[in-house]
């Protein structure tokens, strides 16, 4: 393993335009639930309900309900891992350009990372949905106390500025996503298992356009056969080493 992380070293330091694309791997170390996980409270609550648009719709006190229980107490304890603040160290060294993530959790902004594109939103912002207001997330938790489902001062629904499941991705960040992919001379994978749209394309097309393609993930991908490097092993035990 540790030829490979010399590889990575070296694919690093040769790059001028480096992109990192980071899934829930990343976040692993930080704090943060994953759907999956099993056990306590977060089980009590399904996804399928408070990640949902429709549902959200239909009856918005279910997520407001998980957000004060489960996800805001989780998020006020997460940290950025060590993998997270290489990735802000390479930004300031000047050869990573752009974080692509598939996280909602705001822990790139909370290390430090200027540049970050989020495919899926950022669950540490509220909006309203109707004058598209945006508050902090704190100021909400405050408000579910005297209101729940919170509402906006014009009236309109609050709701978290994510992408539920049943919208599409906000086509501005898709399109800085997939450009970003173009414009590379590395891609960098962390994180993240690339099974679902875009995630298994933005890869890809990083890759065509001549780019060399690195996944770091602890598990298997389907793309890393047309990687020039795979590392199976935590975001954290393949980035530090960078440092
Ligand atoms: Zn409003």
């Amino acid at each position: 393993m540790d030829d490979k992380i010399d590889r990575l070293k070296e694919i690093v330091a040769n790059s001028k335009h480096l992109v990192a694309f980071t899934g829930a791997g990343i976040s692993a170390e930080s704090g943060i639930p994953t759907y999956r996980g099993t056990g306590g409270i977060w089980t009590k609550y399904d996804p399928a309900k408070y990640a949902n648009v429709q549902y959200f719709l239909k009856d918005p006190s279910y997520y407001w309900r998980f957000f004060r229980d489960v996800r805001y107490p989780s998020l006020k304890q997460a940290q950025p891992s060590a993998a997270h603040y290489v990735l802000v160290e390479l930004e300031k060294q000047g050869i990573l350009s752009l974080v692509i993530t598939q996280n909602i959790d705001g822990l790139h902004q909370m290390a430090g990372q200027s540049n970050v594109c989020g495919l899926h939103g950022n669950t540490r912002q509220i909006k309203c949905t109707d004058c598209k207001s945006m508050f902090p997330m704190d100021t909400v938790y405050e408000q579910l106390e005297k209101e729940l489902p919170p509402h906006c001062s014009c009236g309109g629904l609050l709701r978290p500025n994510v992408v539920l499941f049943g919208e599409s991705l906000p086509q501005e960040a898709l399109m800085e996503a997939w450009q970003a992919a173009e414009e590379c001379d590395t891609f960098l994978v962390v994180g993240s298992s690339l099974v679902v749209y875009p995630a298994a394309q933005i890869p890809v097309r990083a890759k065509e356009h001549g780019a060399s393609l690195v996944i770091v993930n602890i598990d298997e991908t389907p793309l890393d056969p047309m990687a020039d490097l795979v590392i199976h092993q935590s975001a954290s035990e393949a980035l530090v080493p960078l440092k």
